[in-house]
């Protein structure tokens, strides 16, 4: 069995805390997304250290790897929507294939070192892009190409429980595999 697709739409984290993560993003205080991003950065360093990084623990879950991966490329993206919010008024944005990304990067063959760079970098841009906005920015508006509608709020919070999830996926497997 390979990785089934993600199509789920995660929207519903803003109404409820996530049953397997535990993070409660409408409770989450958007001006603190810039600091968590960054205390989670040595934590992903760890878990890119793993010998076992690019060993998927089943045939249908991303490795740590994979999913460090997906986290990287999870920050470019928000990183280039929370400009486009910033710079135009009820911006749209296209949705974003992740499981095509993971394809066309081969998530799965990637060095770990570069990986772990590549995080890190894009991960304190976006957190000093978080950083950066301003009190009287946090009502801006922005839809996603299938109809999902965010303020910056909103999307702040939608972004950092992405990280935080997919954190403790990595960090649970290696409970359990350690
Ligand atoms: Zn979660």
């Amino acid at each position: 069995m390979t990785i089934v697709p993600d199509e789920k739409d995660w929207t519903w984290v803003l109404s409820r805390p996530c049953p397997e993560c535990g993070f409660d993003a409408a409770s989450t205080d958007p001006s603190s997304v810039s600091g968590v991003v960054r205390g989670m950065l040595p934590r992903w360093r760890a878990v890119l250290e793993r010998d076992d990084v690019a060993v998927r623990p089943e045939e249908s879950t991303w490795s740590r790897l994979e999913y460090a991966c997906h986290v990287r490329d999870v920050y470019g993206v928000f990183d280039e929507r929370l400009k486009l919010m910033l710079t135009q008024d009820d911006a749209i944005f296209a949705d974003w294939d992740q499981d095509r990304a993971a394809i066309d990067g081969d998530y799965a063959n990637q060095d770990p070192a570069k990986i772990t760079e590549e995080l890190i970098s894009r991960g304190e841009s976006i957190a000093d892009a978080f950083a950066a906005v301003e009190r009287s920015q946090w009502g801006r508006t922005g839809m996603r190409s299938n109809g999902s509608a965010f303020t910056m709020v909103t999307f702040a919070q939608y972004f950092l429980h992405d990280g935080v999830h997919h954190l403790h996926d990595v960090e649970s497997q290696s409970a359990a595999t350690s």
